[in-house]
């Protein structure tokens, strides 16, 4: 077109290069949008954020072996061909911008599986490493159902993310020993509906989901998660798939799980456990022998005073004839009187 009207062919792709380098520039005001990348995990974040770029980069590398092996990928040798893209955001506006719409405050981040991207608040290092592993969770389970058209259930995505990120806490084990000693563990159709409960039961659901990825994952490590997926899409009943991956009827697993749960955490529901019931007794004993002890010392120091007095008094040759003073006989050198 150019060509046609007479502009020079050199002149027009200078202009197409200026116009090209002007498009990559950031807008004015803008900060400029930085990228740090380990395998098929891409972070993008503003200079301000490098640190915690870089920590979430590495919580995202810990996370995926986890995963990988949790969700059967390692041995399939798909495990990196999963590309990822971690966006960091500091200020809210930037966030809702990056998600796509507007989200409450609270929100720390969102995984978006269609697009491949976890968007993230800038946040402390500690709480970092548990959201990327959570939310790299939801990224890889929801890609991972897409492939097999299947919506999983909300029990595998939370209790997997927690399995993942090890964000399994003394609140979890408090809140599993309390249901416990109540009676009121969860059973596997009761999950669905926890989720939307009170705040109580939304405490129990996640611990008790991470209790029974744990113990799915237990009898079928290395790729036991894909295949109740892939069961899932099969006979769309979650029940049936648990005997079809795992062997053993629905009843018979439940019970395992449930009694393995009862097992491990009933004594963190328990006013005081056996071995702090032991400690303290023997703090209290101890407190007791010491009391004991303080007080025969204080009456072995009054008498003796006394004679020490009476000698004073009478003169050595004159002391009252009487047996010798028991406590000295019994305990003659504590280093810690001061007799004289
Ligand atoms: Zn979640």
């Amino acid at each position: 077109m150019s060509l046609a009207r007479g502009v020079p062919l050199v002149a027009t792709l200078k202009w197409l290069a200026l116009l090209a380098v002007l498009m990559a520039l950031p807008a004015v005001g803008a900060p400029a949008r930085r990228a740090l990348q380990s395998g098929n995990v891409t972070v993008a974040y503003n200079a301000e954020d490098e640190a915690f770029a870089r920590t979430a980069l590495a919580a995202a590398c810990d996370a995926l072996p986890v995963l990988e092996e949790a969700l059967g990928l390692t041995a399939r040798r798909q495990g990196s061909h999963i590309p990822v893209r971690i966006e960091i955001a500091r200020r809210q506006e930037d966030f809702d911008q990056l998600v796509g719409g507007s989200t409450p405050p609270w929100v720390q981040g969102i995984a978006l599986p269609r697009e491949r991207r976890i968007v993230l608040k800038t946040l402390l290092p500690s709480v970092a490493r548990t959201v990327v592993a959570h939310e790299l969770t939801h990224l890889l389970l929801g890609e991972m159902a897409r492939e097999v058209d299947v919506e999983p259930p909300r029990w595998l995505h939370e209790g997997l993310a927690k399995f993942a990120a090890q964000d399994f806490t003394e609140s979890d084990r408090e809140v599993l020993g309390k249901a416990v000693v109540e009676g009121r563990l969860l059973r596997f159709r009761e999950l669905p509906d926890a989720f939307g409960g009170n705040r109580e039961q939304v405490a129990l659901a996640y611990a008790q989901s991470y209790t029974l990825v744990r113990y799915l994952h237990e009898l079928h490590p290395g790729g036991g998660i894909r295949q109740y997926l892939q069961n899932l899409a099969l006979t769309r009943d979650p029940e049936r798939s648990l005997l079809r991956t795992y062997g053993q009827a629905p009843e018979i697993l439940e019970r395992g799980w449930l009694a393995q749960t009862k097992d491990a955490y009933l004594k963190h529901g328990l006013p005081l456990s056996a071995e702090t019931a032991i400690l303290a007794a023997m703090a209290l004993l101890a407190a007791v022998a010491l009391v004991v002890q303080e007080r025969r010392r204080r009456l072995l120091r009054q008498r003796l005073q006394e004679e020490e007095k009476l000698r004073r008094m009478f003169g050595e040759s004159s002391l009252p004839d009487g047996p010798p003073a028991a406590g000295c006989d019994r305990e003659p050198q504590d280093p810690d009187d001061n007799l004289s």
